[in-house]
């Protein structure tokens, strides 16, 4: 039984409450927060205050599903009504949003409680969560490492066991990434599959929002009650929901994935892949192949070009979004004499470096006479990446690579050198550009004892293929059985 599972029917049969368990986190958070920092806001009165309605409700007989009750926790660039919104950046310090993302909307409506709201990369640029203008979240399996990013405060908090499960957003690998550092599964769906209203943009065409659980059953429950169409986002898609948490115990338990073919991209295990992560992957393939798939190795030639591609786009788009924030409607305000000093001195002092540079970029390759050259070619080459992807899905149901080509790195180590930090994105970033679903699992640890990630990608809407392969994967490993030590320690 997965987490949600086994608390909800812990739940149901009275052998505890949800007030109990909002406790039992808060008191988690109390002790651990401290080494940890992964949460910018805790909501400990509104918490035991939903709680408190769910168990009042249940003893009336209503059951709102698998997440009634159950606490969990949200990336802090999902609007949260009357609870500040800040996206760990000094421009929205003190922003509290008079309305709840739709996803925030769906959690409450199926009864879940929140936390609180989690640390990430300012605007979710980044890759470590280094870049929050307000602390640096440290990673549960070694405190002096990264927890990767953007979505790192939700990935700690999730291998933590400081709730739940969490929400991310993944607009280049910031779900997986984490996920895949934290040693938890974090998944990104099909671009439109989740309705973006109220996620603070960072670059419109890639964001998309996820979950980041400590199992794959647990991930399927939580998409499930966020996915579908939102009128509210035109990007949203009309498609209807499958329930991805049956299509998992349909599987049959005997060669679960006979009949599958997978593909392994060639293009991640070139150099510059870390050798344990190398290994963990090789052993993974293998374990796939016991598992009744075929597993064939695949090329994606362009896959390789993805990154660059994506720090023109990601760039452009950021500092399209990023223009509102003028200190005029809301959001920091630097007072000056007159208005254009005032917006000067407000974005000088909001932006942290990482986002003026993102600003800069994005600026320059929009302006006159290098958008042919930059942003319009790197249209071309997001084209051409999405027809390799189209080409290897004619072959196999999905495809293979690590989630990142090195473990968690520690703090401070690439905080000054952007290039490396960006070459961190490899193996997600194309899954983005593409729309694609794609999902993060444990594989293995370094003999430091590192999470290593598996990513499995699928067609576009295929997310019940890649839950159902991570799941047959996860239910013949170890690996999601290993907790922090941390969380072992007490
Ligand atoms: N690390 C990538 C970036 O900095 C991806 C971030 C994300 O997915 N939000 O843009």
């Amino acid at each position: 039984m997965s987490l949600i599972q086994h608390l909800q029917t812990q739940l149901r049969q009275g052998e505890t409450t949800s007030v109990a368990l909002v406790e039992q986190y808060l008191e988690r958070i109390r002790q651990r927060e401290p080494h940890i920092k992964g949460y910018l806001t805790v909501t400990a009165e509104t918490a035991l205050a939903q709680a408190q309605e769910m168990d009042a409700r249940r003893a009336q007989g209503e059951d709102l599903g698998w997440l009634m009750g159950i606490p969990m926790a949200l990336k802090d660039n999902l609007c949260t009504q009357g609870i500040p919104t800040t996206c760990a950046s000094r421009i929205l310090q003190d922003y509290i949003p008079p309305y709840n993302a739709t996803v925030v909307e769906r959690l409450l409506q199926a009864g879940a409680v929140i936390l609180g709201k989690t640390n990430l990369d300012e605007f979710a640029m980044g890759s470590s969560t280094e870049h929050s203008a307000y602390q640096v979240t440290a990673n549960p399996w070694d405190v002096t490492r990264v927890p990767g990013g953007s979505s790192g405060g939700s990935g700690a908090v999730v291998a933590a066991q400081e709730c739940v499960a969490a929400l991310g957003s993944d607009t280049g690998g910031s779900i997986r990434l984490p996920a895949s550092f934290c040693g938890v599964v974090g998944l990104k769906p099909t671009y439109g599959r989740v309705s973006r209203y109220g996620l603070v943009a960072y670059a419109s065409s890639l964001d998309q929002i996820g979950p980041l659980a400590p199992t794959v059953m647990d991930t399927a429950i939580v998409l499930q009650a966020i996915a579908g169409h939102d009128p509210r986002d035109s990007t949203s898609i009309a498609a209807p929901v499958p329930d991805y948490a049956q299509a998992l115990t349909a599987l049959p338990p005997e060669q679960p994935l006979a009949g599958v073919t997978l593909g392994v991209i060639q293009e991640t295990l070139g150099e510059g892949l870390d050798p344990h992560v190398r290994r963990a992957f090789e052993t993974a393939v293998h374990q796939l192949e016991q598992l009744g798939a075929q597993v064939i190795p695949i090329s994606c030639p362009t896959f390789a070009t993805g990154l660059a591609a994506y720090y023109i786009l990601a760039p452009a788009e950021a500092s399209a979004n990023l223009a509102r924030y003028d200190g005029v409607k809301y959001g920091l305000r630097v007072p000056a004499a007159d208005v254009v000093t005032m917006y000067q001195q407000t974005r000088g002092q909001g932006f942290g470096s990482e986002v003026k540079r993102r600003i800069m970029l994005g600026t320059y390759t929009l302006s006159r006479g290098y958008y042919d050259a930059y942003y319009l070619q790197a249209q071309k080459v997001r084209t051409l990446i999405r027809r390799d992807f189209d080409q290897a899905f004619t072959q196999v149901q999905a495809l293979l690579s690590p989630t990142a080509p090195v473990p968690a790195f520690p703090i401070g180590s690439k905080r000054n050198d952007p290039l490396s930090m960006y070459l961190t994105d490899l193996m997600t970033i194309p899954v983005n550009l593409a729309g694609l679903p794609a999902v993060s699992i444990p594989c293995g640890f370094t003999p430091e004892g590192l999470p290593i990630g598996l990513q499995v990608i699928g067609p576009v809407l295929q997310e019940t293929r890649i839950l159902q392969i991570a799941y047959a994967y996860e239910q013949s490993t170890p690996w999601h059985r290993q907790v922090p030590p941390l969380v072992r320690d007490g």
